[in-house]
């Protein structure tokens, strides 16, 4: 029956390796992002990636919205550091926070320097590996590209995950 085989494959995660690390996104987690990427374009805007972690894989279930206090920019975006405080502690221990997201409208699925400077900052001994992801298109966001890194502590870039077959 196609219907109902095309129904179990929008739902399986997809699954993004680098160097030994794997990570899935949800399909449902990635629709929400490009949601609100065609919400808030032509400006930037992003949340956090939320979910588990699995025998040393990174499940992200869901992404959160930007919060009211977020600054969105053409080439900026900055989280709203207490909406986000007060979601992880709400959703833990069933989510925990595995790392951002953010778009660039108009723009390419390349990490900026100041994009790897503010993962670099978010790393600490409690957060030693950090997923970015980020959504790229034309200015109106009305197609993504999806693109995903992670970044590691100690190790001078993020690395671009491959997968997706995007
Ligand atoms: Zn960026």
């Amino acid at each position: 029956m196609p219907g109902a085989c095309a129904k179990q494959a929008a739902s399986t995660a997809t699954l993004y390796v680098a160097d030994g690390y794997r990570a899935w996104l949800a399909p449902s987690a990635v629709a929400k992002a490009a949601r609100l990427a065609r919400a808030a374009a032509p400006l930037e805007t992003g949340g956090m990636l939320l979910g588990q972690v699995v025998d040393g894989e990174a499940h992200v279930l869901a992404v959160t919205g930007p919060g009211r206090q977020a600054k969105h920019g053409r080439c900026t975006f900055e989280g709203d550091g207490a909406h986000n405080n007060r979601l992880v502690h709400r959703v833990w221990p069933r989510l925990r926070y595995l790392g951002d997201w953010h778009t660039h409208p108009g723009g390419h699925a390349v990490l900026s320097a100041t994009d790897v400077a503010s993962v670099r900052e978010s790393l600490s001994p409690d957060r030693p590996e950090l997923l970015e992801l980020l959504l790229a298109g034309p200015p109106g966001m009305e197609s993504v590209e999806v693109a995903l890194f992670t970044m590691v502590r100690g190790e001078d870039a993020p690395l671009r995950m491959t997968g997706g077959g995007q």
